[in-house]
This record gives structure tokens, sequence and C-alpha cells, in this order.
């Protein structure tokens, strides 16, 4: 297949001061491209109507503008809205708007296909296909804020939205694509979102875990944790089950604390599986006194795999057992059930036709 053009959304906000990109042209011109870029989130080059067009042609030669295509969008009864995007390879990824009380939610890919082989998870079930450049992560970005433009939330007046790179992949495993998206988010002339709306959503690998602390991007983390043993986590993670519980939560902690913002740990809840006591204790005693918060998120069930959410009072039970002992706990109930929202549901029906 033909090689695509480079993206331009993939450029950091410095970038657009190179004089390669300017080609003559004053750097005001710079500042300009990089607004209709990312602070405009523009779609198209027509869109830049302050480009002298010669310039705006000879870009559009050399730069591709956008990666993605909408291939599907669905609402759910809840608000959920789901997106399906083609890029230029073919290939698909999900992205989520999740309406929340006071702002929406957007749940960004960052691979195609992921190569942690976790048992309960969708995404999972094709393996990593490939990373995602930063302006595909981007551009995810814009084109939900546009949908929410277009058709805000009810209730809402405002168009405020928070990241969570929790979609499909593990951000970790392409850590230098996300560290230029989350530059890009949070930079005054990019996005200018605040680091506090930004959280990246993470199995924990160590190497992964150890260039976040190293980078200390300032953003939130969530470690995806499930089990509090290690046999019991390499069973049901095994490609993040290599870096042991102990070793994870601490390198979370460390990450939290230079921070000064607490982690969450994620605990996927399934029947059978991740729902005694026991493990809710052993859990316990992994957290108590650190700086974490617990999300209980029920399995979205996939249906062909056996696993399901616990009843309601296994859920309870569990959450009790946190919260006794001392651990702030929370049940999440995923969104957009009726749309084959979980991570990779959506992209995997459609490849199953
Ligand atoms: N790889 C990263 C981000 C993608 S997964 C991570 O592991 O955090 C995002 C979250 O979705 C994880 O907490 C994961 O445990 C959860 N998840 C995946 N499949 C799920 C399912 N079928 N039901 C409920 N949660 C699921």
């Amino acid at each position: 297949m033909e090689q695509p053009k480079p993206l331009l959304r993939s450029l950091v906000p410095v970038a657009f001061a190179d004089p390669e990109l300017l080609a003559g042209e004053p750097a005001y011109r710079g500042d300009q491209l990089r607004d209709w870029v990312h602070a405009k989130g523009a779609l198209a080059w027509e869109r830049m109507s302050n480009l002298p067009a010669a310039w705006r042609q000879r870009l559009a030669a050399a730069w591709d503008l956008t990666a993605l295509a909408s291939v599907a969008r669905q609402v759910s009864t809840d608000g959920t809205r789901k997106f399906l995007f083609r890029l230029r390879d073919g290939d698909t990824v999900e992205s989520v708007i999740i309406p929340m009380e006071n702002h929406a939610t957007f749940c960004l890919s960052t691979q195609v296909g992921c190569a942690m082989a976790c048992r309960f998870c969708a995404t999972a079930r094709g393996g990593l296909v490939r990373n995602l450049e930063a302006g595909e992560i981007i551009e995810q970005v814009h084109r939900l804020a546009a949908d929410l433009a277009a058709d805000p939330l009810p209730e809402q007046g405002g168009r405020a939205f928070n990241v969570v790179f929790m979609g499909m992949g593990e951000p970790l495993d392409n850590w230098d694509a996300v560290a230029a998206s989350v530059e890009i988010m949070t930079h005054p002339l990019g996005l200018a979102m605040s680091r506090r709306r930004v959280q990246i959503s993470t199995s924990g690998p160590r190497e992964g875990l150890e260039k976040l602390i190293a980078a200390a991007p300032g953003v939130g983390l969530t470690l995806s944790l499930g089990a509090a043993d290690d046999a019991a986590r390499r069973r049901l993670m095994p490609v993040p089950g290599r870096t042991t519980v102990a070793e994870a939560v601490a390198l979370a902690e460390r990450y939290a604390r230079d921070t000064g913002r607490r982690a969450t740990v994620a605990w996927v809840l399934i029947a059978g599986s991740t729902d005694d006591t026991e493990q809710a204790r052993r859990l316990a005693s992994q957290l108590a006194g650190r700086p974490f918060k617990v999300n209980l998120i029920p399995l979205n069930e996939l249906r062909d795999d056996g696993l399901a959410p616990p009843a309601e009072a296994r859920i309870l039970a569990f959450q009790k057992v946190l919260t006794d002992a001392g651990i702030d706990a929370f049940i999440r109930l995923s969104g957009g059930r009726d749309i084959d929202a979980a991570c990779g549901q959506l992209r995997r029906r459609r490849a199953d036709g």
C-alpha cells in the first residue's frame, strides 16, 4: 500500500515554528496553522481561511490533515455515544463519549488492538495490530468535541470534557505517542486542557510505569488491577501479570505522590473469579494507608466466554470490605451496555460481520 503522508496533527505545538514547515512563510503563519490544527481542531483545509491559498496547497500536498473517518456512531439509552473510526490503513478504533453529571468524558484508544491479552477484554482477542500516532489520538478528541458541539448533552450548557486513555490498547506500551498527545492536550497553545482533566488508565507494565514516573506529565493515573495476588492476576491479565502486584502498586503510589494526586485502582468484578471477599481483604491490605481510591467495575459481558458480572449483593459485599478498611471504593456501572460499549466490543462485532 502507498505510504500515507505524515500527519500534521501529530506535531506538538512548538514544532509549528519549524522553518521547514513554514517554507519561507513568516512565523505568525505557523501560529495560525497551529491554532487551526490543535486549538480549533480543523478537520478540513478549507476552514483555514486566513492562510494564503498557495501555502495551504503546498501543505496539503505534503501532509495529511486527517487520519480518521467515522464508520459508525451509536447512542445508548443512557446517553453514551460510541464511535468507530476507520484509519488510513483500513483498520478501525473506537472512542466513546460518556455523559457525566456536569461534563462529558471522552474515552480514547491508544493502539489498534492490544498485546496485554486480558481474559475479560474484547480488544485483547485480536492481539496488537499497531500503535496509534499522536495525531490519531488527538483527532479522536477533535471529532468527539465536534460531535458534542453539534449535539450537546441534554441538561448541560457547557462543552467541557475530560479525557481518559481507557479505550483500546495499553497507553504505557505506546508511551511516546501518548506523551506527545498529552503535551498537545495540555499545552496552552494546544487544546489548553487542565492536567486534572486527563487520566491515563494502565494495566501497569513495569517499564511503562517507570517511563510515566520519569516523564511526570502531571495527569491522573488509574491502575487496572483485577486481582490482588500474583498467580490470580497472571491468569486474568497474562502480560501485565509479569509485573508483580506489589511492584505495580508501589510504582503507582510513587507516581501519585510525585503528582500530589491520589491514584485510582480499577477492579473488574467477574462472578466467581474476582468478586470474593477474600480478594477484597487482600486488596485492602495492599492499599491501606496509601494514596489510592478504588473503582469497582462490574464486568461488561462479552457473551461468548462464559464470564459474567456478579450479583449485586456480591458487589456490595466486596465494596463493604474496602470501605470498612477505610478505602474509598466506588461502583462504576459501565455506560452503554446496549451498544457494546465495553472496550473493543464494537470493533469486534464488526470484524465478526
Ligand atoms: N489497557 C489499559 C486501558 C484500556 S482497558 C488498562 O488496562 O487500564 C480500560 C479498563 O477497562 C480497564 O480497567 C479494564 O480492566 C476494563 N475492562 C476491559 N474489558 C472490560 C469488560 N468487558 N468489562 C468491564 N471492564 C472492562
